[in-house]
């Protein structure tokens, strides 16, 4: 049976049985995939379990069949990300990027700049200050459909291409995820940025960390940024995500 090595993030735990649990997982070398780790909630076991969710660690899995569930053989902890659990606003973080990657992120498929994205997101808000949860997890979540292919450049036309200028109002097409040129008239809903707003996200876009924590979005950009990222995720998804209601 294969095995394999691999830093891992939990993104969620249930219980199996009276002792085991099935975690699902994103592994940096191997993607998103489901684990049993058997006897995890016993007194002694490989995991130090029972596991729990937004712990890192260096994993040993075997997978014999993709389409079944892998086995968790062990599991060195690395970080617990304590400051997400004691702080609300940071709990809703990491609660909406694991819902958003448990929803749209592809099962197996090695993606590891998506693992270090969104473990530096955590690690982030595990240690930022409360007001700055709201900038950080948006962002991340940004970066993370970015990643994947999901919302283009904001300066170019999502379907023909044409630079577009933030200087002006934009166009933002939700079915495309990105701008759209005055050319364009793709199906779907149609979101009216203005240029300050379309230039506060560019920002988070392209700034450091260090510049995103320092940013305390206002409840109007914040809700607006809010919009723009449901409307996408609910297209990608092909239904309402809870994730984004408490940021
Ligand atoms: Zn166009």
């Amino acid at each position: 049976m294969p095995v394999y090595k691999s830093p891992i993030l939990i993104l969620r735990c249930q219980d199996w049985s009276e002792t085991s649990q099935i975690v699902h997982v994103l592994a940096r070398e191997i993607g998103r995939l489901r684990c049993l780790a058997k006897g995890s909630k016993r007194g002694q076991n490989p995991f130090s379990g029972p596991l729990d969710r937004w712990t890192l660690g260096d994993a040993v899995f075997s997978q014999a069949d993709p389409n079944r569930l892998a086995t968790l053989m062990e599991l060195y902890e690395t970080e617990r990300f304590d400051g997400i659990r004691r702080r609300l606003p940071a709990f809703y973080g990491a609660s909406c990027i694991t819902e958003i990657i448990l929803t749209i992120v592809p099962d197996l498929e090695a993606q590891p700049a998506v693992f270090d994205l969104v473990v530096d997101g955590l690690r982030l808000l595990a240690a930022v200050e409360v007001e700055a949860c709201r900038a950080v997890t948006l962002t991340l979540v940004w970066r993370l459909l970015a990643l994947l292919g999901y919302v283009p450049r904001l300066d170019q036309c999502a379907e023909c291409g044409a630079a577009i200028s933030l200087e002006s109002p934009l166009n933002f097409s939700s079915g495309l995820g990105g701008p759209v040129c005055g050319n364009c008239h793709p199906p779907g809903r149609i979101h009216h940025l203005t240029a300050k707003a379309a230039q506060a996200i560019a920002f988070l876009l392209s700034a450091g960390w260090d510049e995103v924590r320092r940013v305390r979005l206002t409840e109007a950009t914040a809700d607006l940024i809010r919009g723009l990222l449901s409307a996408r995720i609910e297209e990608l998804a092909g239904r309402k995500l809870s994730a984004l209601r408490y940021v």
